[in-house]
């Protein structure tokens, strides 16, 4: 399995060391070609407007859209939360994936990112909790019946699923704690086998 990750802008470097700590392949994507050659996918945090404009000269909303609705496993983390949203505040454009309505940078400026405690479900196993490194992040005002809430913060909805997506609206990839990108390899080698 051979897992991506959407390299144009923002802090995918990140995630990708992280998935060779996991002994999983990884691959910075940029390009229709590099999409295709990987069966997982990471979108990472970063500017959600400047990947939305980065991504239009490949196509590539449509492509990842379209890879999605073919079953692709997906961690969207932050500003890719906003990019598979179904709405956003203040409005722009999506890939519309994701059943939620987001506001972006709800927490308040640069200097009120912080560290906070998750609370998480039982599916990501011991200890019942993470570190979650909140930088600009979104707030999800409104989660479809179709999203399980698999982390909160204040009982606010923090980590979801939907079918082969997992959203974050903190950043995984900045702390030791693996659990979160190992449940994408775990779901993209399932899904490959
Ligand atoms: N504020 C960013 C956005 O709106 C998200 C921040 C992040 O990804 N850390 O796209």
């Amino acid at each position: 399995m051979r897992c991506g990750v959407l390299a144009l802008q923002g802090d995918w470097a990140a995630h990708l060391a992280v998935l060779d700590r996991l002994g999983t392949a990884g691959l910075a994507v940029r390009s229709a070609a590099d999409l295709a050659a990987v069966e997982a996918l990471v979108l990472p945090g970063g500017e959600s407007t400047a990947m939305l404009r980065l991504m239009e000269a490949e196509r590539l909303d449509e492509r990842i859209a379209d890879r999605i609705d073919h079953g692709m496993p997906v961690l969207a983390t932050c500003a890719g939360v906003i990019l598979l949203a179904r709405r956003c505040e203040p409005d722009q454009p999506s890939l519309d994936r994701l059943d939620v309505d987001v506001a972006r940078n709800a927490f308040g400026r640069q200097v009120h990112s912080r560290v906070a405690t998750v609370e998480l479900a039982a599916a990501l196993g011991p200890p019942p909790r993470l570190d979650g490194v909140f930088i600009r992040a979104p707030r999800i005002l409104r989660a479809g019946p179709g999203v399980e809430v698999l982390g909160r913060l204040d009982g606010e909805p923090v980590l979801l699923r939907q079918g082969g997506i997992l959203a974050a609206t903190f950043h995984p990839e900045l702390t030791g704690d693996l659990r979160v990108h190992r449940m994408l390899v775990d779901r993209g080698a399932h899904d490959g086998r």
